[in-house]
């Protein structure tokens, strides 16, 4: 037992509070607590999700109680419970650890005498623990002033929701501090708490969450492989064939950020950058034009767009591939939000392909290679097809892409369809289904493909032909097939 207690003191439990753990029985951490307690040591935001009887309320109390200054008579704890029966339990564990520390707790609880609380709060307790009713109706009435609240938990944040407690949380959440720690546990991640911790959390870190639960339901990923050069090039044509109102392009630094806008904006794809060094002003701006569409393409670094609302973005563009399975998860969280459909597309080259590989695994998420061909997006499979039945000429991956974006520029549109994310007719085709199309009115000559060439592709027969040898021998190294 003594031995298990020291790894709370691992996970940064003074002794004060493991004399008490101990006391009460509790030896060791339970796995919420472990994974827990640094990150909210560390003053993180955190996003849990967990049960009742995972030992979650001192997965939270502790590490709160330990970073509350007992010398100051300031309220900086706030917890919020869905019900009286919860918060009456929470105001329980919150004495038992607390007094021995000097630490005051107050429940402001529905049902019960509302000046008796107003009587206590005057003392301004340490940690205060309610009910989102009552907590509402002391702080219209200014008996309760959030000012100098540090960290703010909702408990069973479903539930909250489920009881009608959004608009309580929403005020109460406005009169805190802008730069408060906001600690979130809920059994399930539904829609309005995976939104709220969208849009109110900072970078927060993800605890018991099962890795398939990160990501929307709604969203598909595919990734497209082109050469360094093209990346641009296959952005362009993404966007042209997807065709969304508004999508974010992710780059990972701030140093090619202005170049890639320049480059964009030259294709004609109107686009404006944000990043984390630009000034407020300049920030508040270009967020407010790009929702409501002065602009198509908003260009940004990771550290600007975390945790931006846009409703209704229908695409997100990796054109740098994301650092991590944690920074993939933040940029593809920016679309397919409340249950809409999204799109996150990873633009990489075939060396960069095993970091997909890797986040496909980590995440328990399908992303999914696709190749462009005549401004459609087809799977591999799909590809070959084509490829086999002679419809189309396959060149090798470096002429390949080059040459259509060559076509595609002189004239030839690469899609015409409504946006496949959220039109109808093209939803299909955002599962993979490429369009039959006949041969577009005004095309020249025929397009390549852009992207990967299928794997076990075979030759086509007369490729080759006519070329010298050393041109021969340099397509049959570089040839996939
Ligand atoms: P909770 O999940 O917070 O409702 O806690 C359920 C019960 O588990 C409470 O009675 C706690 O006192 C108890 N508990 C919390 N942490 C531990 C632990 N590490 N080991 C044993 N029991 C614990």
């Amino acid at each position: 037992m003594t031995r298990d207690i020291e790894q709370f003191a691992q996970l940064g439990i003074g002794e004060a509070l493991t004399a008490g753990l101990l006391e009460y029985g509790i030896g060791k951490p339970s796995p919420i607590q472990a994974e827990a307690i640094p990150y909210i040591l560390e003053g993180r935001d955190v996003l849990a999700q967990s049960q009742t009887g995972t030992g979650k309320t001192l997965a939270y109390l502790l590490p709160l109680l330990q970073r509350i200054d007992p010398e100051k008579k300031e309220s900086q704890v706030l917890v919020i419970a869905p019900t009286q029966e919860l918060a009456m339990q929470i105001v329980r564990e919150g004495e038992k650890y607390g007094a021995p520390l000097g630490i005051s707790t107050i429940g402001l609880i529905g049902g019960a005498s509302a000046a008796r609380q107003v009587e206590k709060l005057r003392q301004r307790p340490h940690l205060v623990v309610g009910t989102p009713g009552r907590l509402r109706e002391l702080l219209s009435t200014r008996k309760l002033k959030l000012h100098e609240v540090r960290t703010v938990v909702l408990d069973e944040a479903d539930q909250i929701f489920q009881l009608g407690g959004a608009d309580d949380i929403r005020a109460l959440l406005k009169g805190s501090l802008r730069d408060r720690q906001l600690i979130f546990l809920s059994a399930t991640l539904g829609p309005e708490v995976r939104t709220l911790a969208e849009r109110e959390m900072r970078d927060p870190a993800d605890v018991g969450i099962e890795p398939e639960q990160k990501l929307a339901k709604t969203t598909q990923h595919l990734y497209f492989v082109c050469e360094e050069r093209d990346r641009i090039d296959i952005l362009r044509r993404v966007v042209r064939h997807y065709n969304p109102q508004r999508a974010i392009v992710f780059v990972n630094q701030t140093g090619t950020i202005a170049e890639v806008e320049a480059k964009l904006n030259h294709l004609g794809l109107a686009a404006r950058t944000l990043y984390g060094e630009a000034d407020k002003v300049t920030r508040a701006t270009v967020l407010s034009q790009f929702r409501s569409g002065k602009f198509r393409l908003l260009v940004a670094t990771d550290v600007a767009a975390r945790g931006l609302d846009i409703p209704g973005l229908e695409l997100v563009v990796h054109l740098d591939p994301a650092t991590d399975s944690e920074h993939y998860v933040h940029r593809a969280g920016r679309t397919g939000r409340m249950g809409r459909k999204g799109l996150s597309v990873s633009i990489v080259t075939d060396r960069q392909e095993f970091i997909l590989r890797k986040f496909s695994r980590e995440l328990e998420t399908e992303i999914e290679p696709r190749v462009l061909y005549e401004g459609a997006v087809l799977t591999l499979a799909e590809a070959e097809q084509r490829r086999s039945s002679g419809a189309a000429r396959w060149t090798p991956k470096r002429s390949g892409s080059a040459a259509a974006g060559r076509s595609e520029a002189a004239g030839v549109p690469a899609s015409q369809g409504s946006s496949p994310v959220t039109g109808s007719g093209a939803a299909g085709r955002a599962h993979g289904e490429a369009p039959q199309r006949s041969a577009e009115p005004g095309r020249t000559q025929p397009r390549k493909p852009a992207g990967r060439p299928p794997k076990g592709s075979k030759k086509q027969p007369n490729k080759d032909k006519g070329a010298p040898k050393w041109l021969k021998d340099k397509r049959s190294t570089q040839d996939p097939s």
